[in-house]
């Protein structure tokens, strides 16, 4: 018997009739219509009722089989291997994009022994993986490195932001960075500060289901930024990821206003406080935002980070030695969380106070997610304020966070590094909360 990995129950019955094994063109005729295409591995922990197919266009399906469902083996095939071939090569007078690999889930695969999901797929390999890329764009494939992002440092976001800014001198018309999903907000925002004013578009995009998973929204979610990056009117650093749950439209949302809201969900990405820049569907570019940045322009990267920042939460009860032991190891700056307008208890307040003294920063943001802060409300924000902790507007916590960082690697101390905290460098701070 052919190889069959993954399939069971009536799946497997119906493609051991046929004799088909995984990597043959087969054809499936269900109630709803007849569907041609190579069969591929499925998942683990899959059901016993559907067959994945590779169609023609390098999207996967997953037919759902009634009792009445027949296959037949069109063409013998090869067990697809997980080395794919070189993509074909580009037609000349294409764009130029630059994919670089980082790592995720965009970039891994299901063990079909474990279930588990490992990083394996190099940048190359996502670009033969998803056959339509080489026909929007010349893409050339780099992997920079290979690591779930919960593992990214400031010192990765450096790598990618010198990396992406070499790519103007290179003449590419846009660069698209693969990430895992986790900290995707994170280093976009990092890309935002540090590659500000860059005359191209730089996309980062990950994906929630692994690229060999027939509910992948990889192949969607690359097509989407190839297609940006390649011919995108605008510049700037955008993360994109599904809009919604159905397999049909890409959002793509500004650097340093992004944010993952869910778990699991293919459309986790939300932009907070700001429409979305642009919406790529079935028909291309189908929206973009007013005001983008068009391309071209001069630039000078900023690629250095000083990780010496903390960003702390502040719950009811929080003992102020927590930010007492964030003094003591050695932090500069602290961002802290407050509750709504921005507030913390009168205990955290007076630590917030002492390591200002002490020549530390300190910067208010909400958990609220949504809206600004305001410290100008209430007497605990008001006495905030008198100790010396900046209020950041309507900036995300986490966007706060990198860009601290990003302050103290320019160089910039004291007063110089507060005005720089307070000015927008890069759509970090809106000037009008949307929407109303
Ligand atoms: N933990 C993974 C990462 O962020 C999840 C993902 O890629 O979606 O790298």
């Amino acid at each position: 018997m052919g190889d069959l990995s993954g399939y069971k129950g009536g799946a497997l019955r119906l493609l051991r009739d046929a004799g088909a094994s995984i990597g043959d063109v087969i054809e499936i005729r269900t109630d709803f219509g007849t569907v041609t295409g190579t069969l591929v591995p499925r998942y683990l922990y899959g059901d016993g009722e559907h067959v994945v197919l590779k169609l023609k266009s390098g999207y996967n399906v997953g037919l759902g089989l009634s009792g009445l469902a027949k296959a037949k083996v069109l063409s013998k095939g090869e067990k697809p291997s997980f080395s794919p071939p070189a993509s074909p090569r580009a037609a000349k007078g294409l764009p130029r994009v630059l994919i670089l690999g980082t790592g995720g889930t965009i970039a891994s695969r299901v063990d079909y022994r474990t279930g588990a999901v490992s990083p394996a797929v190099t940048a190359a390999e996502l670009d033969s993986l998803v056959p339509e890329l080489s026909e929007i764009a010349k893409v050339q494939p780099e992997l920079l490195f290979e690591v779930f992002s919960e593992n990214m440092t400031p010192q990765h976001w450096t790598r990618l932001a010198k990396r992406a800014a070499k790519a103007v001198g290179e003449k590419f018309d846009g660069v698209v960075i693969t990430h895992g999903t986790d900290t995707l907000g994170y280093s976009a925002a990092a890309l935002s500060f540090a590659l500000a004013g860059i005359p191209i578009p730089v996309i980062l995009v990950g994906s929630q289901r692994s690229s060999d998973r027939p509910s992948s929204d990889a192949p969607l979610n690359l097509v989407a930024a190839v297609t940006v990056a390649a011919e995108g009117s605008f510049s700037g650093v955008y993360v994109a990821m599904h809009l919604g749950e159905s397999d049909d439209k890409v959002a793509f949302h500004g650097g340093t206003r992004v944010r993952k809201n869910h778990t699991s969900r293919r459309d986790a990405f939300s932009s907070i406080g700001v429409p979305l820049a642009a919406v790529f569907g079935r028909s291309g570019l189908e929206h973009v935002a007013e005001g983008l940045p068009a391309r071209g322009g001069s630039f000078k990267p900023r690629p250095k980070f000083d990780g010496r920042v903390a960003l702390l939460k502040f719950y009811p009860s929080m003992p102020g030695g927590l930010v007492r032991a964030a003094r003591r190891s050695g932090v500069k700056a602290i961002v802290i969380e407050g509750t709504g307008l921005g507030h913390v208890s009168r205990e955290v307040s007076s630590e917030l106070g002492r390591f200002v003294k002490a020549g530390g920063l300190a910067f208010m943001t909400s958990q609220c997610i949504n809206g600004r802060v305001d410290l100008s409300v209430y007497d605990t924000g008001r006495d905030l304020l008198h100790v010396g902790v900046q209020p950041l507007e309507d900036m995300l916590s986490e966007t706060a966070l990198v860009k601290a960082m990003w302050v103290l690697g320019t160089g910039a101390s004291g007063s110089k590094a507060r005005e720089l905290m307070a000015s927008n460098v890069a759509g970090e701070i809106t000037a009008r909360t949307f929407p109303g």
